[in-house]
């Protein structure tokens, strides 16, 4: 049995910064990633951030979680298993994980819980066709292997990772045939919709997949116009000659083991699905059990790492840590938090999070 103060479940920007401020007042960290490289979704963001310096805007997502790699490379007293899953979290407060070696026992006093998201699906006729992926696949081919996935895609999502994605695939040599999505109007940031369509991409709203074609793999699309009722109108098809298609409608939290160690969960469509309950530590109705980013609610990059680092401080306090620094810092990153979710989209999930208080 492996016992440590502060066990972290996830590598990714929330994980990551959790761990460089969990470890700040020398408590032993432990972080537990299953793949084999740190940085979740943000090492596959090759575009420059928003947000203001502290988050640092104009960095490439890639770089920022380089800067991290490097800060918790000083950072004696964590330590990380890669290609490491968690798998369990029992009442009595063990969690288990598995790697090569096999099955690992834990009995941390606190947990984060950092494990990000996964990506919704679409059902239609062909959607198994090779050919057809998800945003994050092709993130993967594109910006971490180098791989050109194909030559021509029609993509199906108009929110940011819609967009964000287009424009790499552009950037690529990839042929974007168009962008497609049943909402009524475009759901990412306009300069990102503006971006793809002064390269000549239209973007067609209200409009969702009838079907893709192909016998082994994709060739083509069909898309269909939807009416106000969201049902799809007969005569309004538009064939599109295509070997990708790209889904990208959506994330949901990956929540499995808070729901398996019976944290309070509650389904709040602005954060997307559901999410656990927390109160203002993000601490969940189960004590000793916080999470950071993603999995407590569907945001960016940018408040997934200040949520991490906020989180970390949090753990420190209900470790019995007391430091007048530590409250300056808290207060400092609720502000960022605050900055991050202004604007309409940020109103939206700031009324979620507020649904999801304990
Ligand atoms: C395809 C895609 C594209 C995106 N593009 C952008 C963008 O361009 N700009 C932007 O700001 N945001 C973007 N986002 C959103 C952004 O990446 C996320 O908001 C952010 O990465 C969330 O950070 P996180 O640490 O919560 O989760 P993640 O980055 O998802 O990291 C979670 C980590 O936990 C690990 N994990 C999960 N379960 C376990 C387990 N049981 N045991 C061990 N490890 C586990 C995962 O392998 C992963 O490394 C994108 C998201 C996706 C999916």
């Amino acid at each position: 049995m492996i016992h440590t103060d502060v066990l972290i479940v996830g590598g990714g920007p929330a994980g990551l910064a959790a761990a460089i401020t969990a470890s700040r007042y020398g408590k032993d960290v432990i972080l537990m990633e299953r793949d084999p490289h740190l940085g979740g979704q943000l090492i596959k963001q090759t575009h420059m951030f928003f947000g203001s310096e502290k988050q640092r805007a104009s960095v490439r997502g890639f770089d920022i979680a380089k800067e991290m790699f490097d800060k918790l490379d000083t950072i004696s007293n964590i330590r990380i298993f890669k290609k490491t899953t968690v798998t369990a979290m029992y009442d009595d407060g063990v969690v288990t994980a598995s790697n090569k070696d096999g099955y690992i026992k834990l009995k941390p006093k606190v947990v984060i819980i950092a494990t990000g998201a996964y990506e919704k699906s679409l059902a239609f006729p062909g959607n198994t066709l090779p050919g057809v992926y998800g945003a994050g696949a092709v993130q993967t081919l594109m910006n971490m292997q180098g791989i050109k996935p194909g030559q021509s895609v029609v993509m199906v999502g108009a929110g940011n990772i819609g967009l964000i994605v287009s424009y790499q695939l552009l950037q690529a040599g990839v042929d974007v045939k168009a962008i497609v999505d049943a909402a009524p109007s475009i759901g990412g940031y306009a300069v990102h919709a503006a971006k793809v369509r002064r390269m000549g991409v239209p973007i067609h709203t209200r409009y969702t997949v009838k079907k893709a074609h192909g016998e082994k793999v994709l060739t083509g699309a069909t898309i269909w116009a939807l009416d106000e009722r969201w049902q799809p109108v007969e005569g309004t098809e538009i064939d599109l000659e295509c070997d990708i298609m790209c889904v990208s409608v959506g994330l949901s939290p990956l929540s499995e083991l808070l729901w398996q160690r019976g944290c309070e969960m509650v389904h709040i469509g602005e954060l997307g699905g559901y999410v656990p309950r927390t109160d203002l530590h993000h601490e969940t109705n189960i004590p000793g059990v916080f999470v950071a980013g993603d999995v407590g609610g569907i945001e960016e990059a940018s408040s997934a790492m200040v949520e991490g680092y906020l989180t970390g401080l949090y753990v420190n306090k209900r470790l019995g840590v007391e430091d007048p620094e530590m409250t300056e810092l808290i207060e400092d990153y609720h502000k960022q938090l605050m900055e991050l979710r202004s604007g309409p989209v940020g109103d939206k999930i700031r009324a979620g999070l507020d649904r999801a208080k304990l």
